[in-house]
């Protein structure tokens, strides 16, 4: 089936309308009507070639929600009608150690990406959401029950809530445990929000002054200006966690030296360009980590989004036509997120 998508034909050209192809319904397969779609700064990094490896036409969108429009023979967990999502992952090899344990995202034979993801589809990679509709196998579709008019601010859940979701959760954030969030934009505005829900003790890092109330509004209990040495000292040792969200190459010792003994630095940024090279005796003598993640599985993207269906939390979201998104990039490449498009969708027939 022939559909409108936006993508772009090189790192240098600016997204364009264009018509994709979707693959038939397979025997497991689910068709979606894609209702919105976020824009994560994983889009524009991928579609900009500022990752290694990106393949032309490049259609980003990995925040998908919609409706389903019909599943495949062999399908049993959903029906037409459904309100969906895909986040970042639509297969993996479903019989490796990690896919065992429900962590498809470290497929030891490689995991097919939502977008720029190999596949045997025309034209050979995958399409993401920045497109009217999408076939995706039904084991990496998920299942949204938040109320109906919430749908567009649970499309971020998908890629930014499951972003900071799974190391949270990885590293035990709870009460008693004092937890950072660094750079407040899509992922961190919801690092900040799901950290709280978890009922840690929150401290929000912004380069960006203007934020500050935000954060505090989001449910952070302190915000830093990570600008002003003075307030950084302040928390010096103190920290069980930080969740660094940064999508720039920056000085990772300045929170590095803000943990106690045994705190840990996650960085799910994934920046153009490398971070210096932090200090180790700032690690050595402590035993203090610096460590990576890598989005969620399946499982706990479900467990994810019945966590904030229950709890009713979802994104703060400004909504765009798919026309604006070349603003919407540059915007978010000034910091000036809040705190995440989300395109509507109905907009690519215009
Ligand atoms: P975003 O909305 O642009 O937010 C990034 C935030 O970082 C900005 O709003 C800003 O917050 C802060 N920041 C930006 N430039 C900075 C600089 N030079 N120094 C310090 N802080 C800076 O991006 P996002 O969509 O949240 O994505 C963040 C990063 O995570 C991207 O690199 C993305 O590719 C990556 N990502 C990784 C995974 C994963 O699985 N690991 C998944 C999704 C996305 P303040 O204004 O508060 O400082
Ligand atoms: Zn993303």
């Amino acid at each position: 089936m022939s559909v409108r998508a936006y993508g772009a034909h090189a790192a240098d050209k600016p997204l364009e309308s264009i018509d994709i192809e979707r693959r038939a319904v397979g025997a497991h397969d689910v068709q979606i009507a894609i209702a919105y779609c976020g824009v994560c700064h994983s889009d524009l990094h991928q579609v900009r070639s500022e990752w290694d490896g990106t393949r032309y036409p490049c259609v980003p969108g990995h925040e998908i929600v919609g409706h389903v429009t019909a599943v495949g023979g062999d399908v049993t967990k959903f029906k037409v009608g459904d309100t969906v999502g895909v986040g970042c992952l639509v297969d993996s090899c479903q019989h490796c150690s990690a896919c065992d344990e429900g962590l498809e995202q470290f497929c030891e034979n490689g995991f097919t990406g939502t977008y720029n993801g190999r596949t045997a589809d025309a034209p050979g990679h995958t399409l993401g959401g920045y497109s009217q509709s999408i076939v995706v196998k039904d084991d990496f579709v998920l299942k949204i029950s938040h109320a109906p008019e919430q749908l567009a601010a649970v499309a971020p859940l998908l890629c930014a809530g499951i972003t900071t979701w799974s190391p949270l959760r990885h590293w035990k954030a709870g009460p008693g445990q004092k937890v950072g969030i660094v750079g407040i934009g899509g992922l961190g505005h919801m690092g900040i929000k799901l950290a709280h829900a978890l009922g840690a003790h929150v401290v929000a890092f912004t380069t960006s002054d203007a934020k500050r109330q935000d954060a505090l509004d989001l449910g952070a209990d302190e915000v830093v200006v990570s600008r002003n040495a003075e307030e950084m000292a302040a928390h010096a040792n103190s920290f069980d966690f930080i969740l660094n969200t940064v999508a720039a190459s920056h000085d990772l010792d300045a929170f590095t030296t803000l943990l106690k003994r045994d705190g840990t630095l996650t960085l799910v940024g994934v920046p153009e360009h490398a971070h210096p090279s932090p200090n180790v005796a700032a690690l050595i003598f402590k035993r203090r980590a610096i460590a990576g993640s890598l989005i969620g599985g399946i499982a706990e993207t479900q467990e994810m989004l019945d966590f904030c269906a229950d709890k009713g939390i979802t994104a703060e979201i400004e909504m765009i036509a798919i026309q604006e998104i070349d603003a919407a990039y540059e915007r978010m490449l000034k910091s000036d997120v809040k705190y995440r498009f989300v395109i509507d969708n109905a907009t690519l027939a215009a």
